[in-house]
């Protein structure tokens, strides 16, 4: 037992998201705020004679400005930002070769899920799926497995996989880790500190936060790793636009307060519904009747917007409360501003298998929520007059 305390928050998360590589110094006229730089190309003094950045996809000058400060963020010595979270997950597929295999969490992303099942697959490249205690990656270890793909919660059902143990496993039979650490953020999880050679984010979440950007990006501290990364980003070309990053680095900001905010409000949400009689059960990881609440503690500083409640009824029922919900908007995605709502078993997760659904137990009943930053008693009445309609 570790008590009841979370792992600190870091103190200066707001300053380096403010400051870092971000002094006006650096731009021509001592821009405050980081310049878009939307040229594709650069002006050389003689041929291969240029001063820093030749052509935009191999650099920009304000997406490396993102670059360094998520990387800082994240604890990481390297940062690479791509057009979308995907698009990352498919640069990072690139460190892998034909015959080589990737073991990853069952309840992984469906989009990553997919990305490696249909298509990693076209190119020799095999994927299983491994239950979530670190003892079952350790069990479907396999002669050719190169990479293990984790992701903690997990979606939606909210499952904590223990980072550290999983480090443990990929160090001993050197294997690469990748996190993806899109749930939670740096603010309340850094995966690198806990053993991970890569973390990996949907940048359109929380990082964005404003549901207005498409972008993810990934994070090292493993110098051979960053060199090839940034190889891939050039070579495979999965790059976002400058004006995109802008958003990112002002989203950035206020991504301590917004994450403080989300959490708060999100805990606030859960104990109400916990005792409310139509519903079945709540998952949220910052209660401490979560099945992995001590872990939990053990490994991160908090929790995000993101829980989810199984309501008394059927999908009927579930449909009847998500169309009454005025604040929430029925909509797949999370982490943004606004509360969103939505219904895995035929949004989100429709596509996973229903034998698979069923083991999950993401069960027509199950309602996925991301709390945005209203003001907490609004969403609570929003919720209270839609569970008196079912
Ligand atoms: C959304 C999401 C992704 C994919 O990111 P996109 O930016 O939509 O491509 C990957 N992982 C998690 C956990 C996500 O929520």
């Amino acid at each position: 037992m570790s008590g009841d305390h979370f792992l600190p928050i870091q103190e200066d998360f707001s300053t380096i998201a403010i400051h870092e590589a971000q002094e006006p110094e650096q731009w021509s006229c001592m821009e405050v705020v980081t310049p878009i730089s939307t040229s594709t190309t650069y002006k050389q003094r003689g041929p291969a004679d240029f001063k820093k950045y030749e052509y935009s996809r191999s650099g920009n000058p304000t997406r490396e400005v993102l670059e360094k400060v998520i990387a800082k963020l994240e604890d990481a010595k390297y940062g690479y930002c791509f057009s979308s979270g995907l698009g990352a997950n498919t640069t990072l597929l690139g460190l892998l070769k034909c015959g080589d295999h990737i073991l990853c969490i069952n309840d992984v992303y469906g989009g990553t899920n997919r990305l490696f099942s249909k298509v990693a697959s076209r190119f020799g490249i095999e994927t299983s799926f491994s239950e979530i205690e670190a003892e079952s990656f350790e069990k479907n270890l396999r002669p050719n497995t190169k990479m293990i793909w984790i992701e903690t919660p997990t979606n939606p059902t909210l499952q904590v996989c223990d980072i550290a143990k999983v480090a443990e496993i990929s160090k001993k039979h050197n294997v690469i880790l990748v996190v993806d650490n899109t749930f939670l953020t740096p603010y309340f999880q850094k995966p690198l500190t806990l053993g991970a050679d890569v973390v990996v984010h949907s940048l359109t979440k929380y990082m964005n936060g404003h549901s207005d950007v498409v972008m993810g990006a990934c994070m090292t501290n493993n110098e051979a790793l960053s060199k090839e990364i940034k190889f891939l980003q050039n070579a495979m070309g999965i790059v976002p636009s400058p004006f995109d990053c802008s958003q990112v680095l002002r989203s950035l900001k206020t991504l301590a307060l917004r994450m403080k905010q989300h959490s708060e409000s999100s805990l606030q949400i859960a104990k109400y519904l916990e005792s409310h009689p139509k519903v079945e059960g709540v998952i949220h990881p910052g209660l401490p009747n979560h099945p992995h609440y001590e872990l939990t503690k053990r490994q991160t500083s908090g929790h995000s917007g993101i829980f989810s409640i199984y309501i008394k009824g059927n999908l009927d029922s579930s449909k009847k409360l998500l169309q009454s919900l005025k604040k929430f908007t029925l909509a797949e995605s999370l982490g943004g501003y606004e509360s969103l709502a939505e219904l895995p078993s035929v949004m989100t997760h429709a596509s996973v298998p229903p034998e698979q659904r069923e083991k999950l137990r993401i069960t027509d009943n199950l309602i996925r929520l991301s709390v945005g930053l209203e003001d907490v008693k609004s969403l609570i009445s929003d919720l209270e007059q839609a569970l008196k309609a079912i």
